[in-house]
């Protein structure tokens, strides 16, 4: 459990596949759409328009087409309002025009909170072809009784925990955006929402995660959601400082950098976002301790794409990310970190990035923390490193020397008998 608790404030920007979700209470959501929202074009009339979520499960689409003349073929397109490919579903039309369509959620995955936008298409009788008007809602995760509170652009989302749960998640993302602005100046006018799962496995069946069972929280920027997963009682507080912040500050690097976002390097990312983590994790500078001594610690080079799949190495990573970009904030300042991401958003590699912004290449910028911040002598290990080639290089050296003796020593001997 202490495991667990000591990864609470982990986080993953990527959802990975699972084909199921294990829904065993099934609550399904009923949206329904006014006339106006579904007006057809011209020739055609969508009426009794209806949505029909089991979140991680299905979603059911419904309604009934009116037209002047008969309908030849009816199809429904859909998509997430961020994905690119639109699916289209070709109808089966009843007597008096309704349609339904059932989405197989459980296979082909939705982001949690996502907008799905959905369209119908009528081809009439007389070769004519007619598009409703788009439709959106929200793919709510509404296995839960979501209740809410609001603050400026955030709104947090809880179910379990009273009232002073919901204001303490209000008030740690309030602390979290200023924490943020004091390393990178930004602000945030996009809406965020907040999900706060109260356990883990609320948390991880909503998001999939397959195999990572670290993960604590999640930040899905493009979408302006976080989720995390905190338990109401007496750690709530320190949860709340810290897994807040942390995902908040992923969005928000998002709202800055657009695209580019993903280029940057996970080290990076992780980094900025753990320093504005309210409660440092105070295992983090034991965890860089013994690795320092276990010369085990992490190439960055290695933690630009993804980190380690295992969790202690993860933490490690973490630990690394945090101390690291603390000491370029506090070696370059906002400005430096800022070209540094700026390096990284134009597509420079996790070496040349930091050669360009800091006229310094990641791998000396490593060393230089190692040195200052973890107090080792990286040029005495190199040197140790080094002694089995100078030995070979003093044997090689030796052999030829001995000989030289060993006849300077002969000449000697006979210029002795000569005399
Ligand atoms: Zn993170």
């Amino acid at each position: 459990m202490k495991l667990t608790q000591s990864f609470m404030n982990r986080c993953s920007s990527l959802v990975s596949r699972r084909s199921f979700l294990p829904v065993i209470l099934v609550m399904a959501a009923l949206i329904l759409f006014n006339a106006r929202q579904v007006q057809g074009q011209g020739g055609i009339e969508v009426k009794d328009a209806q949505v029909v979520v089991v979140f991680g499960e299905q979603i059911t689409f419904q309604a009934r087409l009116n037209a002047p003349v008969p309908i030849k073929q009816a199809s429904i397109l859909f998509r997430e309002v961020n994905e690119e490919v639109t699916r289209v579903e070709t109808l089966e039309v009843g007597e008096d025009g309704t349609v339904s369509f059932r989405y197989d959620a459980s296979q082909n995955v939705l982001p949690p909170f996502s907008t799905i936008v959905f369209w119908y298409q009528v081809t009439l009788a007389d070769d004519k072809t007619y598009t409703s008007v788009p439709i959106r809602f929200r793919y709510e995760d509404n296995r839960f009784p979501w209740r809410e509170a609001v603050s400026g652009p955030v709104t947090v989302h809880w179910y379990d925990g009273d009232d002073a749960f919901g204001q303490g998640a209000l008030d740690a993302a309030g602390a979290g955006l200023l924490a943020m602005n004091d390393i990178i100046p930004l602000s945030l006018d996009a809406p965020l929402d907040i999900y706060i799962y109260s356990n883990i496995g609320d948390l991880q069946g909503a998001l999939e995660l397959g195999g990572e069972t670290w993960v604590g929280g999640h930040a899905n920027p493009e979408l302006g959601v976080v989720m995390v997963s905190i338990a109401p009682g007496a750690g709530q507080s320190i949860e709340m400082e810290t897994e807040i912040p942390h995902e908040l500050a992923h969005v928000m690097l998002y709202h800055l950098l657009g695209d580019g976002y993903d280029r940057l390097p996970v080290w990076l990312s992780e980094g900025i976002a753990s320093m504005v983590e309210l409660y440092p994790n105070p295992d983090y500078a034991q965890a860089l301790t013994i690795a320092s001594e276990n010369d085990s610690l992490l190439p960055f080079a290695d933690l630009c794409d993804s980190f380690p799949p295992d969790s202690g190495r993860a933490f490690l990573a973490y630990a690394q990310s945090q101390s690291f970009t603390t000491y370029l904030h506090n070696t370059y300042g906002t400005t430096g970190l800022m070209s540094l991401a700026n390096a990284y958003v134009d597509g420079l590699s996790c070496e040349l990035g930091a050669a360009r912004a800091l006229s310094t290449p990641l791998s000396q910028l490593e060393t230089r923390w190692r040195e200052s911040v973890l107090g080792q002598n990286v040029t005495g290990v190199a040197m140790r490193n080094l002694s089995p080639f100078v030995l070979l290089m003093i044997l090689v050296l030796l052999v030829p020397i001995w000989g030289a003796i060993d006849i300077f020593r002969e000449r000697r001997r006979r210029e002795r008998e000569s005399k």
